[in-house]
């Protein structure tokens, strides 16, 4: 870029081992970019609206005198802007996202061109209901899916995000303790949990009792099994669990937790190794969160709101929250209050409406155009994936729990097998490479944890690219080529970030320069 010296300046990469510098900035067609307010300049104008004639000014003494600060652009450079800042953006449209714990997999375009329908597009919440009744329908059948594929009799669709699920799935649990007229305050969570559980659980007033893994980064049934007693509420449970492990002892934890008249509930943010394949409620869990921003293929965070019903056991169906949706003979209609239902004891309601109804149809679209046994061969595939690149890699990375058998859908690597050169070092040298890094320092219970979970939309091609980048990386690691690691990424438009003052210290205003307000 340009600076107002006129200088050119390359932000950040000063360290590029090549020390290639432009004279604009911008490098080839990918052009650098200041912010707006560096780049307006006073008096430029956009867009130019005559003067309204005839029209006083109401505002009296009120009127603004001062210099409003807002940045002054032509049009197309605003237009510029936006489109050069879209262009910085990595996307699951660009390339392999490997984030573990995440499931960042392709969102079919087909998904959007349903959801896009007007008649679902365009409705409105507060709508009478009987103009809605394809929206009902959506919902019904996406809840018949989600139950059937998961063997449990009811589901909660309002709760926005899997930690949303999270809370929906305690606040069940605790409204059923109430009811029994018991008072539980403890809740067991593995060492290796997602950090959305011991917040949920701590957010509603519970204690949380953590409990620790086994060497083959299970959990400890036995050290959990210790910890119960009638004060025990219930175990958060991930299956898989975020080290990317089936807890084959499941069962005996849910008979356990049973056994002291507590609720196990299931994180099923990694249900996308298990579909099609294990129905949760064979397992004996109460309350499972799903993720239909990560399964059901609907967009993550910028992409589009998540989306996480909870599906619930016999025991916990009577609290499901409010509102929901019944078919009765003459169609469907929507339960809004408890007096409309005898048989419910609602805990509340998580929401205003009734969830993230675009995401309800993308689900639903998604589940459509696999069939049954369409969305088994995701699971299949996801967990083929992960475990093509945990056997591709191990034998340069350490892969702490290889020795106990193939992974599901997301394969674990610390970076024990290096002097000098750390997780954090890899993952910043894998932007170079040209994706995304993958999860890094999570599971808490491995030092230096990289979990990468393909998915099953990665082609073999791209999985070739991505463990060819991988072993490359390991054997400059090995080779102790450590200065090749510390300023990565090099290629990108900034180099390396300091991190942590960036957390601590973040500069979230333009200050503008200091000049004579402009008396207007
Ligand atoms: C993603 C995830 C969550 C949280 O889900 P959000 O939709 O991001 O709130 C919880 N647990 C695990 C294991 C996850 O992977």
């Amino acid at each position: 870029m340009m600076n107002r010296e006129g200088r050119a300046t390359t932000p950040g990469n000063a360290a590029r081992p090549d020390a290639f510098q432009t004279h604009s900035g911008h490098r080839a067609l990918v052009q650098e970019e200041p912010l707006i307010f560096e780049l307006g300049r006073p008096g430029k104008i956009g867009v130019d609206l005559p003067e309204p004639k005839g029209t006083q000014s109401r505002l009296g003494n009120t009127a603004r005198r001062g210099f409003i600060g807002l940045p002054d652009l032509s049009e197309p450079e605003v237009v510029r802007h936006y489109v050069r800042l879209s262009q910085k953006n990595f996307s699951i449209d660009t390339g392999m996202f490997p984030l573990g714990s995440c499931t960042m997999k392709h969102n079919p375009r087909l998904n959007e061109k349903m959801a896009r329908l007007p008649g679902f597009a365009d409705i409105h919440p507060l709508q009478p209901q009987e103009t809605v009744p394809g929206a009902f329908e959506v919902m019904d059948e996406l809840a018949r899916w989600l139950k059937v594929l998961t063997g449990m009799p009811a589901v909660a669709m309002s709760p926005k995000a899997g930690a949303h699920g999270e809370l929906c799935g305690l606040m069940a649990i605790k409204a059923a303790i109430e009811a029994r007229g018991e008072k539980r305050t403890r809740i067991l969570v593995p060492e290796s949990a997602h950090g959305t559980n011991p917040a949920t659980a701590a957010l509603i007033g519970f204690t949380v009792d953590s409990i620790p893994a086994t060497p083959r980064g299970r959990v400890d049934l036995a050290a959990m099994k210790a910890k119960l007693g009638p004060d025990v509420a219930a175990v958060m449970v991930t299956n898989p669990n975020t080290c990317g492990l089936f807890e084959n002892e499941v069962r005996e934890i849910a008979d356990a937790i049973h056994g002291v008249g507590g609720y196990f509930y299931c994180d099923g943010a990694n249900y996308n190794a298990i579909v099609g394949r294990v129905r949760p409620g064979d397992l004996g869990i109460d309350a499972m969160h799903i993720n239909l921003h990560k399964t059901f293929s609907t967009p993550h965070g910028g992409g589009g709101p998540g989306a996480g019903p909870v599906v619930f056991s016999d025991a916990l169906a009577p609290f499901v929250p409010l509102p929901y949706v019944v078919s009765e003979a003459g169609g469907h209609r929507l339960v809004e209050h408890a007096s409309e239902d005898p048989a419910a004891k609602p805990f509340g309601r998580m929401v205003a409406f009734h969830g993230q109804m675009g995401m309800f149809t993308r689900a639903l679209t998604y589940m459509f155009s696999h069939g049954a046994d369409g969305l088994r061969q995701v699971a299949e595939d996801a967990v083929l994936n992960a475990n093509y690149i945990l056997a591709s890699l191990k034998d340069v990375y350490n892969a702490p729990f290889a020795a106990s058998g193939p992974c599901m859908h997301e394969a674990l690597f610390d970076d024990t097998a290096f002097e000098g050169v750390t997780t954090l070092d890899i993952a910043k040298a894998l932007i170079d490479e040209g994706f995304h890094p993958m999860t890094v320092y999570f599971p808490l219970v491995v030092h230096g944890a990289m979990l990468v979970e393909p998915t099953e939309t990665e082609s073999k091609e791209t999985l070739d690219v991505f463990i060819a980048s991988m072993r490359g990386l390991a054997e400059d690691a090995r080779a102790g080529k450590v200065e090749r690691f510390k300023g990565a990424p090099f290629l990108a438009p900034r180099a390396r970030l300091d991190e942590t003052a960036a957390a601590r210290k973040p500069v979230l205003r333009w200050e503008p320069p200091k000049r004579a307000e402009a008396a207007e």
